[in-house]
């Protein structure tokens, strides 16, 4: 194509040449010169009005003959226009293949540009958020309302953002607040987001069932084992009992006494789980230095084993919280120390302020915990050494119930530990809870 200039110019000179031989023959050089000028560029206007006709009938059909030069031009715009069809079929194939794979996709999907506006949705969303074409290029704030979700969508678009629990929404459903939804925020190409919503309600039933199935078996039960536990208590000191008939009741006490324990930590979970938490404005102000006092003396009067206490508080820094269940979070943490770690030794409680924010610190010299079972210490019944837990008299419910406590007060739990050397607890209370 890039030639055919050439034999444009080419041809163009032979007219020349011939027009220049008939001149001089007719002598009439200038006008046969300007004849066969004129009607080459006659030519060259029709070839371009052929063009001009060809593209303008939508050129689908390959130009009906060669027009010299502008003809080539032709055949090479009939040939990108080709291209450009096929590739247009392609990509329009795949589009529709990927319409039908969301359509397929039971999660609602919205995506979002920089600005947080809604530019695309699936059919899901229609029916779980009740999104329609009207709201394209409307806030997502607007769509899904949660006081969390603008910081969620700030946070997301950070590129050190790293994805936890904690970057997962529940609300309610817009179009049926009996539903619950899980939202999820995910970035993707050109910091634009993608929101997910997936439909969570049977999940959370069956967790309600779950956690009423528990809370109503230890409730059940609480009652046999007191009347049992009665009877035990009245025959465990009859000294007219044979020795040993004396050894099996005292075994069947304790077991009994720890099955209480286990009924007793159940229900404090399943309360911890129901009861709705205080707002943190509506809770008194705990004096967590006096706490730890009471504890500590408790535990150190009932503990057979002595240890050497270090508390080291801050006493004017009080925290808006439930008095009961930061009392139980205390003795939990402080009792597990003195089970964790052999006789005389040191058990460190701090509890101060720390950049804004109060953290409640208990810190043992025992036998600390292997980097394996760290993070699974707060699942229900996970202990390192079950053997060692039942002599102590723990139910494998006590971190449990501290992770419980932390969450209803906004707060977190750090474990630190080193097997052989001791382990700290911390509990990090966040600033709008420190009174002072
Ligand atoms: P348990 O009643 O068994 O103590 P917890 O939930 O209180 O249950 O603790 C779970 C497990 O965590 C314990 O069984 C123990 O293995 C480990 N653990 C808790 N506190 C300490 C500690 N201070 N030092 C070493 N291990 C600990």
């Amino acid at each position: 194509m890039h030639q055919l200039w050439l034999v444009e110019v080419k041809r163009y000179l032979m007219c020349l040449m011939i027009a220049l031989v008939v001149g001089l023959m007719l002598e009439q050089v200038a006008w046969s010169l300007l004849i066969v000028s004129m009607s080459y560029l006659a030519y060259l206007i029709w070839q371009i009005r052929m063009l001009g006709a060809w593209l303008h009938r939508s050129s689908l059909n390959p130009p009906d003959y060669q027009w010299g030069w502008w003809g080539q031009v032709a055949a090479e715009v009939f040939g990108i226009r080709q291209r450009s069809i096929r590739r247009k079929k392609r990509l329009t194939r795949l589009l529709r293949r990927f319409q039908d794979t969301t359509k397929a996709i039971p999660d609602a999907v919205v995506a979002i540009d920089k600005e947080d506006h809604a530019v695309w949705f699936n059919n899901s969303a229609q029916a779980t958020l009740g999104i329609n074409q009207k709201e394209i290029g409307e806030n997502i704030r607007t769509i899904i309302r949660h006081p969390d979700l603008p910081l969620l969508l700030k946070q997301v678009s950070d590129p050190s953002f790293q994805w936890d629990q904690q970057s997962i929404l529940e609300i309610n459903s817009p179009q049926d607040s009996e539903k619950t939804l899980e939202i999820r925020v995910l970035p993707y190409a050109d910091e634009w987001r993608l929101i997910l919503a997936r439909d969570t309600t049977h999940i959370h039933r069956l967790m309600d069932m779950r956690k009423d199935f528990v809370a109503n078996v230890s409730h059940e039960l609480r009652t046999p084992l007191t009347v049992i536990l009665g009877y035990l208590e009245s025959v465990v000191d009859d000294q007219s009992m044979a020795a040993d008939v004396r050894e099996v009741i005292q075994r069947m006490q304790g077991s009994a006494l720890r099955m209480k324990s286990i009924v007793e930590d159940l229900l404090t979970l399943s309360r911890l789980e129901t009861d709705q938490p205080t707002d943190y404005e509506e809770c008194a102000e705990v004096d967590i230095a006096h706490i730890v006092d009471t504890v500590i003396q408790s535990v150190s009067s009932i503990a057979s084993e002595k240890h050497r206490f270090a508390v080291d508080v801050e006493r004017d820094l009080l925290l808006k919280a439930e008095e009961l269940e930061i009392y139980s979070l205390v003795n939990n943490l402080v009792t597990n120390a003195v089970r964790y770690s052999p006789a005389g030794g040191d058990i460190s409680v701090r509890w101060y302020h720390d950049r804004g924010n109060a953290v409640l610190q208990v810190s043992d010299d025992g036998i600390g915990i292997a980097k394996e079972h760290v993070s699974r210490l707060t699942e229900r019944f996970y202990r390192v050494e079950v053997g060692r837990s039942r002599n102590t008299g723990g139910t494998g419910l006590g971190l449990a119930i501290v992770k419980k406590i932390l969450q209803r007060h906004d707060s977190e739990l750090k474990i630190e530990s080193e097997l052989g050397e001791g382990s700290s607890f911390s509990c990090t209370f966040p600033h709008y809870r420190v009174a002072s």
